[in-house]
């Protein structure tokens, strides 16, 4: 028979920390603090392997669990002094909570109090000497257990609260009195059984196997499902399931509870950092209902329960050598642990936090590098509040998440999504009076989240940490209308739509757009960098077509462009013109005139960006996109056109209709033009050429590489080639001096890929153009997935975005194939070395960054802002494992 369920008390576990993907990450940590002598209360966990077997067996727990469940309540009750669970004299309550593998913070369901009945919370009541707190404790599990396992809403139990508060004049809920309580009880009951058709169940172990299905049902609620999604969660089995000990926060003054961290997840700082509630549940601190108390102040309220606190503090984080995020609770003076787990912190504090880790001899270097997830790292590269600007600080909350942000208001999290789909490109923010569970998918999409209410453990604060948006949370000047679509911030009044800015990092909130500033590299983040750099493989280079971009790309590491786009250097005011002459020419003559305009401005782009890159090989791509998109597709831009070269407007309009093709993207565009117009080949690669000999003569040292787009046939490269040597030769021969450079392709052509054996006789190097690749393998046109990919998505038909991540299982063979066949061929051919790289948007991406690693590419090109995330990813893949767990 196996083992479904682990119990735990003071001082012995069945499980431990390690056992997370059976016991989920709650279950296996309640578990190794038992070991390690932390008070915990008592109870068990059932596994993961349950929940699956739940899902297999048509939503019904499997038959040999139900007996284990048995003996670890009853092996609960004796290590909890003997009390009974839901004894109707003296009644063992327990709290029933989800706990996957991977932390998914408030996605699924929690039922506390359970086990509370007509009789017992009478038992209660008498055993405490506290009818308010034993009522109270009721009305709360009915509503719970009710809304979660029953699926009444809660607002409907709300609405009652709220209702019995306006009959008797009370502000509070705390202004209740007994027997208003047990008036409340009544009414939720009558709430219930509207709606659910039959009573509160007055069978503690009912209630108990009801709110156990509960949670195994939440594994698949939408918001579980949303969440797994966006945090790229995979194959895990399903949710464990803790059932515990109930202890009270609310049992009077000397009760309470919080949440902490044991360092700030905002900066990183060795701090102790955390909010507590006096006299109240969990939930009401993670809820962002009242807003709670520092932590510190804990220290005058109950000095001894602050002091073994700290010492716990202490004691987690030697033990697990981590940042911990822990829950508490006091229940009239004794403190007792909930739960520990990895704390989530923004990208700027787990730099920090692995940094002086190590410097506090806690871990190595290398395992620092391993516990920052490489995409965390945006968030230290997140835009911060231009300090030259000017803008009036109007409201202040506190800075939950930091980093700057300004948005287009929106008030709920339906609203983002709309906003989001209508224009894609507009930066929204989430203004809330809090946020819930249910708004991930609009918080995801918002720049930055400002809410009115709640603390730095609120969900608000919580959810933006872990993606690193910007957050700033209880600002309670905000107040919101959502159904007018207006709020007033601090006495102004603005509406959806308007602008706002937000400062994470200090909790300023100001009306409108507010400049930013690129952050910079220093510090801790350097030294984390500088130790990535040490073990990684793989070169990193940077997709940059400006010199200015070479340059910041550079401050962030690259070693090197490894794609320059020249067509986004033909958009200029003064280069359009010339482009524009050129496509429009009629005779090879007139071309020629219109492309000798377009030489300067070229050759002096690629000085700079050789200067920037000075010492290393910059990558540079001939013409790729189809020539329509050079020229203006309406009447007005055409007669414009005309108007400044000369000619009819009617001559415009007939080459644009000319150019028209049913497939662009498959049409007349890369090194299909060269071929057609082998002008436009020449002055390019001329003005390439002539800019490295003028930077060589400046002293640098200069690395071109000329890469041909859209190679699918050799030949296409052998008769391109031969005429770029030809024209370098020129002119090298005409200014007297050599360059080296080379000569290679992009491979995005799944044919190219195929036959990447006979290309790499001629190429001198691969670069994988995984976006042309991805399109052409799947036949997605990467313009146009919006129309099916959530769909697909949501469907699981695809388990990610190919075009964000490489599709490993397809492309990824591709991909394979190519370097393995273009490595021999050139080893066998030339006895030389192939240099492969990958310079579609996936070279920025972790995921993919770790498979480019596997299969031996030499280097990864990725915009200059992932830069650092890319250094990070290749040394985690160096490494052996890329850290998922934030
Ligand atoms: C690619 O196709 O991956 C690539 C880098 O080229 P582009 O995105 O310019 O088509
Ligand atoms: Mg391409």
């Amino acid at each position: 028979m196996s083992k479904h369920v682990y119990s735990f008390s003071a001082k012995s576990a069945d499980g431990d920390g390690k056992m997370k993907e059976l016991l989920g990450g709650k279950g296996a940590n309640l578990a190794e603090m038992c070991k390690i002598g932390i008070p915990v209360p008592p109870g068990f966990t059932i596994t993961t392997e349950v929940c699956a077997a739940y899902y297999d067996n048509n939503k019904k727990i499997p038959e040999d669990a139900i007996p284990q469940i048995n003996e670890a309540l009853a092996k609960m009750e004796t290590a909890f002094g003997g009390k009974k669970f839901g004894d109707p004299a003296d009644p063992l309550l327990v709290s029933v909570r989800s706990g996957a593998a991977l932390s998914m913070p408030g996605m699924m369901n929690t039922i506390l109090n359970l086990g509370l009945t007509d009789a017992s919370v009478e038992g209660l009541a008498k055993k405490t000497g506290n009818a308010r707190f034993a009522y109270d404790s009721y009305r709360r599990v009915i509503d719970m257990f009710g809304s979660t396992a029953m699926d009444v809403e809660h607002e409907e139990f709300e609405h009652e609260i709220s209702k019995l508060k306006q009959e008797k004049n009370v502000k509070l809920d705390t202004d209740l009195s007994v027997d208003d309580l047990k008036e409340l009880v009544k009414r939720y009951k009558a709430v219930y059984k509207k709606h659910v058709k039959d009573d509160f169940p007055q069978d503690p172990k009912k209630q108990l196997m009801l709110a156990i299905n509960a949670v195994f049902n939440s594994w698949n609620g939408n918001k579980a499902i949303q969440y797994r999604r966006i945090e790229r969660i995979t194959n895990l089995k399903g949710t464990a399931v803790n059932v515990q000990a109930m202890v009270f926060g609310n049992m009077g003054d000397s009760s309470g509870t919080g949440v902490a961290f044991t360092r700030d997840p905002n900066t990183g700082e060795n701090v102790f950092y955390g909010d507590y509630l006096i006299n109240a549940q969990g939930e009401d601190v993670v809820a962002g209902i009242r807003t709670p108390e520092p932590i510190a102040k804990l220290n005058d309220q109950m000095p001894k329960v602050y002091k073994q606190l700290c010492e716990i503090r202490q004691t987690l984080e030697k033990h697990y050598k981590e940042m911990q995020d822990i829950e508490f609770t006091v229940q009239e003076g004794t403190l007792y642990m909930l739960q520990t787990r990895t704390g989530k912190r923004t990208g700027t504090a787990a730099v920090r936090i692995a940094v002086e880790l190590v410097k506090e001899k806690l871990i190595d270097e290398n395992t620092a590098v391993k516990r920052v997830a490489p995409d965390s790292l945006n968030h230290l590269l997140l835009p911060q509040l231009d300090p030259k600007a000017t803008a009036k600080v109007i409201a202040q909350g506190i800075a939950a998440s930091p980093g700057a942000a300004s948005g287009k208001i929106v008030l709920s999290a339906d609203a983002a999504v709309e906003h989001a789909e209508k224009f894609p490109n507009e930066p929204i923010m989430l203004v809330r009076k809090e946020t819930s569970p249910e708004d991930v998918a609009g918080m995801h999409l918002a720049k930055g989240i400002l809410t009115s209410t709640g603390g730095k453990a609120s969900h608000a604060a919580v959810v933006a940490r872990g993606w690193g948006k910007p957050c700033v949370v209880g600002c309670e000047a905000v107040k919101i209308n959502e159904a007018a679509g207006t709020l007033t911030i601090a006495g102004q009044s603005a509406k959806a739509g308007d602008f706002i800015t937000i400062n994470g990092t200090t909790g300023d909130v100001m009306i409108g757009k507010v400049p930013t500033v690129a952050p910079t590299m220093t510090g801790d983040f350097a030294t984390l960098m500088g130790w990535a750099d040490k073990v990684r493989k793989l070169k990193i280079r940077t997709n940059a077509d400006t010199p200015a971009d070479a340059a910041k790309a550079r401050e962030f590491g690259a070693e090197g462009i490894g794609l320059c786009r020249t067509e986004h250097m033909f958009f200029g005011d003064d280069r359009i013109t010339a482009m524009r002459e050129m496509i429009l020419a009629d005779t090879e003559e007139a071309r020629g005139k219109a492309l000798a305009k377009l030489l300067p401005y070229q050759k002096a782009d690629f000085v700079g960006i050789f200067e920037a890159m000075a010492g290393y090989p910059v990558t540079i791509r001939l013409l790729d996109p189809p020539l329509h998109e050079f020229l203006p597709h309406d009447a007005q831009g055409q007669a414009d056109v005309a108007k400044g070269l000369g000619i009819s407007a009617a001559k415009v309009k007939e080459r644009v209709e000319e150019l028209h093709e049913f497939n662009p993207m498959m049409g007349m565009r890369g090194c299909r033009l060269p071929l057609v117009y082998p002008e436009i080949g020449d002055m390019q690669v001329r003005a390439i050429i002539e800019a490295a000999i003028e930077v060589k003569k400046k002293g640098k040292t200069v690395l071109p590489e000329i890469m041909i787009p859209l190679v699918g046939v050799v030949e296409e490269l052998v008769i391109l080639k031969k005429r770029a040597i030809q024209i370098a030769d020129d002119c090298m021969a005409k200014a007297g001096t050599k360059v080296e450079y080379q000569i290679g392709t992009m491979i995005e052509i799944p044919r190219a890929a195929l036959t990447a054996d006979k290309i790499a006789e001629e190429a001198e190097f691969f670069s994988f153009g995984t976006n042309d690749l991805t399109q052409m393998t799947f036949g997605f046109s990467r313009d146009d997935i919006k129309g099916f990919m959530p769909t697909y998505l949501k469907e699981k038909i695809l388990p990610i975005d190919p075009f964000q991540s490489i599709d490993v299982s397809g492309v990824g063979q591709l991909i394979e194939l190519g370097v393995k066949k273009g490595r021999d061929s050139r080893k066998a051919k030339h006895d030389q070395h192939l240099k492969v790289g990958i310079c579609g948007e996936h070279g920025g991406d972790p995921d993919s960054v770790v498979f480019c690693h596997k299969v031996g590419m030499d280097y990864v090109s990725c915009s200059p802002f992932r830069v650092p995330i890319a250094r990070l990813a290749a040394a985690q893949a160096a490494l052996g494992e890329a850290k998922r767990d934030k």
